[in-house]
């Protein structure tokens, strides 16, 4: 079984192809971190552009990369969303417009979905159910996944994503964006234990997550301290809430085989570090994707329409792109909520 996957919901543009038993053929990406760094930021029309420029000489070079031409592929998985809308728009038509043309299945991705399932690509020993944390740009949620399409919201933040929470700390201290690797080079230079830096919601009941008052705390704190100092202290209070709040969630995720991270933060060492030994401590596997499947790329969009496919799922061509479009419906809204 041969997937060609797509993506395009933020500023990444990518394509690869993806075989059922977890070969990846081919993948290839376009970042666009040179035409948003004079924004400080991810420009929504710039990236929309990026991405109808940049999306199909991507196909043709991993179609070439892993030479099979386009009807040998069994269907073709593109993200219809969460994301920037234009850009989820260009990946989704262009799919839309491929399987029509050779007559093969469409399978509508859900974004986060690819991340969920980006370490079975990874592991093939990684059974249903484990507990995934999914740590990105967007989101920061603590997930028990129970199986292709059925995902049970235990956590998520009340106001900024744990990513988010490093892009603004990268562009308070300077460091450029995009902000994750930057804040993890000058953590690497400093003492996590310089500058006193609070830890939201640690050790409340529910085990959701909070980084707007660490944000706060860190634009106090510049000017004050060397930067190096406030990168790691605060590298370390985001790890220490993340680890707390997963702990939080063990105690809920009946049956899990195993600890995941998934989603762009999973590539930062002191993030899984602190992950792998919870889960040691808990008796649980740790599975953690390679770093360049952690943040955005096609083969978890590929992967999740391989999972899908074996499933006997597609989607018909009408299958709207979505801007907002959560993995578990049925979890509350509580951001703001002051959980
Ligand atoms: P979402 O998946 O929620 O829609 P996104 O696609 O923008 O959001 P990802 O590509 O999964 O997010 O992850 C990007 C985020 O990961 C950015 O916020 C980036 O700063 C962060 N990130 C990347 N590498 C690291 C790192 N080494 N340390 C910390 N954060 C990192
Ligand atoms: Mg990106
Ligand atoms: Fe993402």
């Amino acid at each position: 079984m041969l997937i060609l996957g797509l993506e395009s919901s933020c500023d990444e543009t990518a394509a690869a192809l993806v075989t059922g038993d977890r070969q990846v053929l081919a993948h290839r990406l376009a970042g666009q971190e040179a035409a948003h760094r004079p924004y400080g930021g991810v420009v929504p029309e710039i990236a929309a552009r990026a991405h109808v420029e940049a999306l199909e000489p991507l196909i043709e070079a991993a179609l070439a990369d892993a030479g099979v031409s386009l009807d040998r592929v069994d269907a073709i998985a593109a993200t219809a969303g969460p994301g920037l809308i234009g850009g989820v728009m260009v990946g989704l038509v262009t799919g839309k417009a491929l399987a029509h043309a050779v007559g093969k299945p469409l399978i509508a991705v859900n974004h986060l979905e690819g991340h969920a399932l980006s370490p079975r690509l990874a592991d093939a020993e990684l059974a249903f159910p484990y507990l995934l944390l999914l740590v990105s740009g967007g989101h920061c949620q603590l997930l028990l996944v129970e199986g292709v399409g059925r995902y049970r919201r235990l956590a998520t933040t009340i106001d900024d994503a744990a990513g988010e929470a490093f892009d603004k700390t990268a562009k308070l201290l300077g460091l450029g964006f995009p902000g994750g690797p930057a804040v993890e080079r000058a953590a690497a230079l400093g003492d996590p234990r310089a500058v006193p830096l609070p830890r939201p919601l640690l050790g409340s009941g529910e085990p959701h997550f909070s980084f707007a008052g660490l944000k706060s705390a860190v634009a106090r704190a510049v000017g004050q301290y060397r930067a190096e100092d406030i990168a790691a202290s605060f590298q370390q209070a985001v790890v220490d809430c993340l680890i707390d709040r997963t702990r939080r969630a063990l105690d809920r995720a009946d049956g899990a085989t195993a600890l995941v991270v998934a989603g762009g933060v999973a590539a930062n060492a002191a993030v899984r570090g602190a992950l792998e030994a919870l889960a040691a401590d808990n008796g649980l596997r740790f599975v953690a994707p390679p770093l360049w499947l952690c943040t955005d790329n096609a083969a978890m969009i590929g992967w999740a329409g391989a999972e899908r496919f074996v499933a006997g799922l597609s989607d018909p061509l009408d299958v709207p792109a979505r801007a907002r479009w959560p993995l578990d419906p049925t979890a509350e809204a509580v951001r703001g909520a002051g959980v």
